[in-house]
């Protein structure tokens, strides 16, 4: 099939995968950093205007979710805070806070990857953002690249737990 044959939807889905890659890149910045490895960037049309990786340790701050950083940089690019016709793709379904700051950037969809049952406010713990009495609307999609992103959480964990095994050991063996 000739490229212009691609089905719209299907361009929009390969555009999708191709930025949650790229957010799954800034994941991984996260977890060389020893942070919880969550990636996000902010599109507008086919330009990323904003990036972030998580770093509340690093940086002594509660608030810096990767969606966040990602959020405060678009706003800085687009010397705006409003983020209009703004795409923001995500490795982990947003918490709370972010979710409330997505929709006061007036962000215009949401695309995130794994799910967090535990924390999740994208619509696992809560869903904050389709709440009715909500003055604006998300787009939300969820799902895209999930296995990789979930993947590269539960490995992170997994290694911190062998880590912490391993010290254990060692104190015993002193
Ligand atoms: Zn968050």
């Amino acid at each position: 099939m000739p490229r212009f044959m691609v089905p719209e939807s299907r361009v929009s889905e390969l555009n999708d995968e191709h930025w949650m890659r790229h957010a799954l890149g800034l994941a991984q910045r996260a977890w060389e950093q020893g942070e919880v490895p969550v990636g996000a960037v902010l599109v507008q049309g086919e330009r990323v205007i904003g990036e972030g990786w998580n770093r509340p340790i690093g940086q002594h701050d509660p608030t810096a979710h990767a969606e966040m950083m990602a959020l405060r940089q678009g706003g800085k690019v687009l010397e705006n805070y409003r983020l209009l016709d703004t795409t923001l793709y995500v490795t982990l379904e947003p918490c709370v806070m972010c979710a409330g700051a997505m929709i006061h950037s007036r962000i215009t969809r949401l695309v995130f990857g794994a799910r967090d049952e535990k924390t999740g406010a994208a619509g696992s713990l809560l869903d904050v953002m389709r709440h009715p009495g909500m003055n604006h609307q998300v787009t939300i999609e969820h799902g895209v690249l999930a296995s990789e992103c979930a993947a590269m959480l539960s490995d992170f964990f997994r290694m911190r737990r062998e880590q912490k095994r391993a010290l254990r050991l060692a104190s015993k063996t002193n």
